[in-house]
């Protein structure tokens, strides 16, 4: 199958699907060759995300003529925050303050703020990245003051499971996550980044706004 083909599949699967006003595909191109990410964007796609900052500069440095919205979706080293900051225009996996303050730091004042979101740990796994639910009305109020980032939503990366509806309640409680915080923050987060290829079909009725492609866009991974 093309890219065109497997997009046009995909199209379909979201307007099914999907319980928000607007849903937004990123095209997680990590491992995947520039010719792939051309394609893509000629298919129409606008939103890439990438996991490995070395990769990803490359891809950045030779797609500048083109208009492309750049999202971080990988882990974020301290000692790469700088990089991130100028090269990026979306961050979807903050998970403490050090990491937020320097980021909002290092963006240049030219440019507009930073647009972030908090990753969650939903199955509280120590082992996994992301801020725990009960720490996360903590971690939302101290980036909202933060100048040069501006918050937009969660981010989630759910345990695997064979059970649907055990699948279906996380991605639900990032949902309802959101809605908390905007019931009682002086902010409107409008994103909730959850959906992969395996899953997204329930990310959408459980309202996702952000979905992160990779094999189901561009198929395997080199
Ligand atoms: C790799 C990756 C994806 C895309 O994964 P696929 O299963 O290929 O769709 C999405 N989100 C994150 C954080 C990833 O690392």
């Amino acid at each position: 199958m093309t890219i065109e083909q497997r997009l046009n599949d995909i199209e379909q699967i979201i307007r099914i699907n999907k319980t928000a006003k607007k849903v937004t595909l990123i095209a997680v191109s990590k491992q995947q060759s520039l010719n792939k990410l051309t394609l893509a964007y000629r298919c129409g796609i606008r939103h890439f995300g990438e996991n490995y900052l070395q990769e990803a500069l490359e891809k950045i440095e030779q797609l500048k003529q083109l208009n492309i919205t750049w999202h971080f979706i990988g882990h974020i080293q301290s000692n790469k925050t700088k990089t991130i900051a100028e090269n990026f225009n979306w961050v979807h996996t903050i998970d403490r303050l050090k990491i937020a303050t320097r980021l909002s730091e290092q963006r240049g004042d030219d440019k507009p703020a930073l647009n972030c979101c908090i990753q969650v740990n939903l199955s509280q796994e120590d082992s996994k990245s992301g801020v725990h639910i009960d720490e996360l009305p903590t971690l939302a109020n101290a980036i909202l003051q933060l100048p040069n980032l501006k918050l937009r939503g969660l981010m989630a990366i759910p345990a695997k499971t064979d059970c649907p509806e055990e699948q279906l309640a996380q991605f639900k409680l990032l949902t309802q996550s959101l809605t908390r915080i905007n019931q009682t923050l002086p902010v409107d987060l409008d994103t909730i980044s959850m959906g992969m290829s395996g899953d997204y079909q329930r990310a959408l009725a459980a309202g996702s706004t952000m979905l992160r492609l990779g094999t189901a866009l561009f198929g395997p991974r080199a």
